[in-house]
């Protein structure tokens, strides 16, 4: 063994042959189950980002996997041009539970945001109105890494290097509503948010604002896309985020995908009939969306999200969080600024920065998210029991002191 391989085992160290956008922690686990995570060396850590939002029923969870093997031993893949039963199924249970009519199935969430862009497009060009283009997006956010995603995000430091920002997408203030009505106009196609912005720092946006941004798009004919990627399947403690609108301010389109396989990849987009209108044959696909293995856990997961009683606690355990963290507030002032987000999507704005503060959680063997405006995000899986909230609360406390610590050596 030579003395790189050595040291390569004890910690691993950046890779020669993986492609360097990444700035990895150096930390590998082996396995999992529930809300811990296990090194090679059978280190335990309380995973509190489930990989970002996405193992909302912990990892290895039973239904899961039963759901994975029955179906590995029968149908992996087919393709888009028979029908697929495991579709009809999952399509059949998200349309049930939101204002959707219609569902695409794609292998991850930025898939689901082309999907978005294209049909809200796709929806005017069959309405006769083919200059409606023009999508609108609000600082802070962020829709994934395809190139239509990052232009509608519009975050300079995803853009810079890619070529000229692409036409057709507009970014405004967060907030700001007289923007929003300047902005919207004749070339305009959709609006489209986060209900709660997450790898912004799980900034909300208000209600009342949702509601006045519904109600301009049903005015002027414009789409209203939602990006519930993140902040929906029940981490804000209803299915999704808009659900607390009661109807108010529902979108047209919607992507979702991160909690929909608990960890396998799948995304969809939803839609009402009328805003898909123009996704007829040969205008969108994809070759492995929607694929039987998806399927299975995708429909085993949703069965789970739509528990009420899941509901009920994740906002039993969010209201403990945002408690306990408002006492660490108090007590840090000189760490913890500001605690933002809804149900267990939680930022919590550092005075100290947010790399180190992740640092010092994984020495308590805490594991949680970065974000922007110098968060740090909770992101537990939604199963996460009232006893790991505390174990958490603990470790994160134990943060603070070491950034604290940190910050009086430094002054
Ligand atoms: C993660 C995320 C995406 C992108 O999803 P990928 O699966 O990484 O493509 C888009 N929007 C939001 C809000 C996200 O959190």
């Amino acid at each position: 063994m030579t003395e790189q391989t050595a040291q390569a085992q004890a910690a691993p160290v950046p890779s020669d042959h993986i492609m360097g956008v990444y700035q990895r922690a150096p930390l590998a686990f082996e396995r999992g189950e529930g809300a811990r995570l296990y090194t090679a060396e059978g280190e335990a850590y309380l995973d509190c980002m489930a990989g970002i939002a996405v193992n909302a029923l912990g990892h290895a969870n039973p239904k899961l996997v039963q759901a994975l093997k029955d179906q590995a031993e029968k149908l992996w893949h087919v393709s888009n041009i028979f029908q697929i039963p495991g579709q009809e199924k999952l399509a059949g249970m998200l349309t049930a539970a939101t204002f959707a009519d219609v569902v695409f199935f794609t292998n991850s969430g930025a898939e689901a945001i082309e999907c978005a862009i294209k049909t809200a497009r796709k929806h005017h060009w069959k309405n006769g109105q083919p200059e409606r283009i023009d999508i609108i997006g609000f600082e802070g956010s962020f829709h994934g890494r395809t190139l239509a995603a990052v232009n509608a995000s519009g975050n300079p430091s995803y853009l810079e290097g890619f070529g000229p920002p692409m036409p057709g997408f507009v970014h405004l203030p967060f907030g700001d509503f007289e923007a929003i009505e300047q902005a919207v106009g004749a070339t305009t196609a959709a609006i489209i948010l986060e209900p709660v912005q997450g790898e912004g720092g799980a900034r909300a946006f208000p209600d009342a604002l949702l509601r006045k941004i519904r109600q301009l798009c049903d005015e002027t004919g414009t789409l209203l896309i939602y990006d519930e990627i993140q902040c929906g399947l029940g981490r804000s403690g209803r299915l999704f985020v808009y659900d607390w609108l009661e109807g108010d301010a529902t979108p047209d389109i919607m992507a979702v995908a991160k909690a929909l396989g608990g960890g396998f990849p799948v995304g969809a987009c939803l839609a009402t009939a009328d805003a898909a209108k123009g996704m007829t044959p040969g205008s969108h696909g994809s070759t492995y969306g929607g694929n039987p293995l998806a399927m299975a856990v995708g429909a085993a997961a949703v069965e789970e999200l739509t528990k009420p009683e899941l509901m009920a606690h994740v906002r039993e355990v969010a209201g403990y969080f945002t408690q306990q963290l408002s006492g660490l507030q108090d007590r840090f002032p000189d760490v913890v600024v500001d605690i933002r987000g809804k149900g267990l999507l939680i930022g919590v704005k550092l005075a100290t920065p947010n790399r180190e503060f992740m640092q010092h959680a994984r020495d308590e063997h805490l594991l949680i998210a970065g974000g922007g405006d110098n968060c740090v995000r909770l992101l537990p899986p939604l199963n996460l029991t009232l006893e790991e909230a505390r174990e958490a609360i603990g470790k994160f406390e134990r943060a603070c002191e070491a950034a604290r610590a940190k910050a009086r050596a430094a002054a």
